[in-house]
């Protein structure tokens, strides 16, 4: 007993310490194993070794101990085992043990190291790497020349590859040739000045073939700030390319069809208010500008004239020439009404050969003048084509303030009665 070391040199190591003698009986032990382990040094003494050991391991640890004083050798205790001794009170507690026979004392130095701190930092760096291994987005680590180092399993989803085909290749093997060369030096010289790349790359899979690949490229360092590795987060941007190129595509496929259903529409909407054989606004668009005009004119203090025209001895032009010819005059007069308007007039086929024209802002003076040029130009064409025999009567009325716009239609109506009454071919202004 007296042989063994003192005490003093045992309280200069870091780690708890104790010496067991042959039977596997505690002989001396340091103060740290009562921080460690929760044992008053003196109280450990003369106690079984077990007593540090917890229960379910107990059995173990004495046929091991048996083995070791057969053949005493210095060596760390289970190796690879995730070793843990018994606090005082009943915690189990992360250790590191180490053995070492003392010479001649069939005795045994053991120290136990407090290892909690490394296990928990081993199981959290564990977890972590379980978790880039499962994660979503694709993960690439190389060493600081490019050389892959671990890729995760979305990388072989992505690819192709599996790891054992990618460690030890470069990036470069998924080129796909899409990009020029200048376009890769540009990322390693971003990369390699300690600065995040962030593009789109289009590679190849082992199968051949390409995709889209969205990737953040950042340098990891040392405490030196040496740059050792890089980190590559990818993510397969091939579904979201070709749902934006269809997207784009039934866009522009959308955007012709409205184009197709504007024009329709217009053709429609025209085709409600236009008198087909004369290209002139039809009667049910006549009656609604009419009243619209003759309100805001009231409203505005202004005026508007209307003339009603009608074609002179119609029926007999439809006797003697026939009603093709006759449809032929009416078209002719909607032409002559269409190009000898201003745009703010308002042309109209009324019913049959009666014709009606709205002048926004004329007065009766201003309306006589313009019923009379179309009268004059309608009887010279005739005459010119010598198609004499078909001349047209008008009367012309003005807007008067608060009047209706069916008394002021009466009104030019009434006139156009009395230019027939005097003899036709001539314009009327109603008083
Ligand atoms: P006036 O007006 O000078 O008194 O004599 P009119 O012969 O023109 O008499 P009225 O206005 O009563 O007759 C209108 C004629 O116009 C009847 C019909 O034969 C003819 N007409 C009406 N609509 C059309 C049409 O769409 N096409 C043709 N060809 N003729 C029509
Ligand atoms: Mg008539
Ligand atoms: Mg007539």
């Amino acid at each position: 007993m007296e042989s063994l070391p003192g005490a003093p040199w045992l309280e200069a190591l870091l780690d708890a310490v104790v010496v067991v003698d042959g039977e596997g009986r505690i002989l001396r032990a340091n103060r740290r194993c009562e921080s460690l382990l929760g044992w008053p040094p003196a109280e450990l003494v003369g106690r079984e070794v077990e007593c540090l050991v917890p229960v379910r391991l107990e059995a173990g640890h004495r046929a091991h101990r048996e083995r070791f004083q057969a053949a005493p050798v210095p060596r760390p205790m289970g190796g690879g085992l995730q070793l843990v001794a018994l606090h005082r009170d009943g915690e189990e507690i992360a250790v590191e043990i180490a053995l070492g026979p003392i010479a001649g004392a069939g005795a045994v130095l053991v120290t136990i190291r407090d290892v909690r701190a490394e296990r928990a930092r081993l199981e959290e760096l564990r977890v972590k790497s379980i978790a880039l291994d499962e994660a979503a987005n694709g993960i690439v680590i190389t060493d600081a020349d490019g050389v892959i180092e671990w890729t995760n399993r979305a990388v072989t989803r992505m690819t192709g590859y599996g790891p054992e085909e990618l460690v030890g290749r470069r990036p470069s093997l998924l080129k796909s040739g899409a990009h020029e060369d200048g376009f890769y030096r540009h990322l390693w010289e971003e990369i390699r000045a300690g600065r995040t790349w962030q593009g789109a790359i289009i590679n190849r899979r082992k199968d051949g073939s390409r995709y889209h690949e969205e990737q953040t490229i950042a340098p990891v360092r040392d405490a030196q700030g040496v740059i050792r590795h890089f980190i590559a987060i990818k993510h397969d941007g091939t579904e979201r390319v070709q749902a934006e190129l269809a997207l784009r595509e039934a866009h522009a496929e959308l955007g012709q069809r409205l184009v197709e259903i504007e024009e329709l529409h217009g053709r429609v909407r025209e085709q409600a208010i236009r008198d087909e054989l004369t290209g002139l606004y039809n009667r049910r668009y006549f009656d609604e500008t009419l009243a619209r005009e003759v309100a805001r004119a009231g409203r505005d203090r202004t005026t508007l004239a209307l003339a009603m025209l009608d074609l002179d001895h119609f029926k007999q032009v439809n006797d003697r020439r026939g009603h093709v010819e006759g449809d032929r005059i009416l078209a002719e007069l909607g032409r002559l009404l269409l190009t000898q308007t201003r745009s703010a007039d308002v042309a109209c086929r009324y019913g049959g050969e009666e014709f009606a024209v709205v002048l926004l802002g004329a007065d009766r003076e201003v309306g006589v003048r313009r019923a009379e040029a179309w009268r004059r130009r309608f009887e010279a064409e005739r005459e010119l084509s010598g198609e004499a025999g078909c001349t047209l009567s008008a009367g012309v009325a003005q807007s008067r303030p608060g009047e209706r716009s069916e008394e002021l239609l009466a009104r030019a109506d009434a006139a156009l009665y009395q230019a027939k009454a005097a003899g036709r071919n001539r314009v009327v202004a109603a008083p």
